[in-house]
């Protein structure tokens, strides 16, 4: 069959003014009244017909999805059963022009922190590549100076609506205006700073506060903080996945922090004190007893992590090592020999089974 635009002599685009204009004109030198050849005739019909369709709003939108969208048979009519049931069981019938606005999608970074760190907190600035708005047209995805016109297909709609021949009889259905996509308007003048999309790629700079006590796989949520929707949407937001570095010398058991001690067997028996760096930023001073035991853990209250979103801090936890020496001098042999006659009566024994002992040495080196 002849297409109805080509009889009337109009571009697919044209207006129903020019649709009118054309048709008249065409009927004038047609019309049987005026023109009696068959040919004619056939051709006023056929011109007529044309005019009934497409001077139609819904009959021309159904005419320029082509005869698919008519259910005229079996294949390729499963969209339109969809369509159907969506009109008669809710769906998207009822739905008018979508929002161009879009929220920003949420983005999930990761942000690696020394164990230091985590002691009190921290902050950082981190650049990360992401959407921002775009500052030319603030998100209006135009031209400065232009504004998206209301969609000449659908009227500003969004949505098409045509009948359809169906088992169930003639139903209405809608689908989303494919002139627009559904926005009910379209943007003559894109921005070109942003190719219409009211949002363009930049590396932005974010500000973090790591609070005390967080540990590998905590997640820090920054509303807001993530890409910026389209056309203006709302932004997304940014999480931070903490990743805690392993320390060197100390470990961490929740908010306790765990490390060893290398004592001498001279001052393991007569006492001492020294100072280490603590993770703090302090020193910390250690008392070793006369007579600390290998595997012993020496106890500094309140000088380990700050607690997460809490008062208090955890303990540092010191485990000792006596070192027993290997190499001894002549003279240092005879003084260890004497000392170890005064101290006859102390043999080597089978003692009862201890299982602090074995504990101990496992939670110093887990
Ligand atoms: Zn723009
Ligand atoms: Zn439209």
């Amino acid at each position: 069959m002849a297409d109805h635009y080509e009889v009337l002599g109009v571009s697919r685009e044209a207006t129903a003014d020019e649709i009118k204009k054309s048709y008249r004109r065409l009927a004038r030198d047609l019309h049987p009244d005026v023109n009696p050849s068959p040919e004619a005739e056939e051709q006023f019909k056929l011109v007529t017909h044309a005019y009934e369709v497409l001077s139609d709003p819904v009959k021309r939108q159904q005419y320029d999805l082509g005869p698919q969208q008519g259910f005229d048979g079996f294949g390729g009519g499963f969209g339109d059963f969809s369509d159907i049931f969506s009109t008669f069981f809710g769906g998207h019938s009822s739905s008018g022009p979508r929002s161009r606005r879009e929220r920003g999608q949420d983005a999930l970074l990761l942000l690696d922190v020394e164990l230091a760190d985590v002691v009190f907190g921290t902050s950082r600035e981190i650049e990360i590549d992401t959407a921002v708005l775009c500052e030319t047209c603030a998100g209006s995805c135009c031209q400065p100076g232009t504004s998206p016109e209301t969609c000449s297909i659908c009227g500003g709609a969004g949505v098409i609506t045509r009948a359809v021949r169906s088992l169930l009889g003639n139903v209405m259905t809608q689908a989303p205006c494919g002139s627009c996509q559904g926005y009910g308007t379209v943007i003559a003048h894109p921005c070109t700073s942003c190719a219409g999309r009211g949002r363009v790629r930049a590396r932005r700079t974010v500000a973090i506060d790591v609070p005390s006590g967080v540990d590998s796989g905590t997640r820090l949520h920054l509303p807001g903080s993530g890409e910026a929707g389209q056309a203006g949407g709302a932004n997304g937001d940014l999480y931070f996945e903490v990743r805690v570095a392993q320390h060197d010398l100390f470990a961490r058991s929740q908010d306790d922090l765990l490390c060893t001690v290398d004592v001498s067997m001279t001052d393991a028996i007569l006492g001492t004190e020294f100072s280490i760096d603590g993770l703090d930023g302090e020193s910390l001073t250690i008392e070793i007893k006369p007579g600390v035991q290998s595997a012993d853990v020496i106890t500094i209250k309140d000088r380990g992590i700050t607690h997460l979103r809490g008062r208090g801090r955890g303990d540092v936890k010191v485990g000792v090592h006596v070192i027993t020496p290997t190499k001894l001098s002549g003279k240092e042999k005879e003084l260890i020999k004497s000392f170890a006659e005064g101290r006859k009566t102390e043999q080597p024994k089978i003692a009862p089974y201890q299982q602090g002992i074995f504990s101990k040495l496992k939670g110093r080196f887990f």
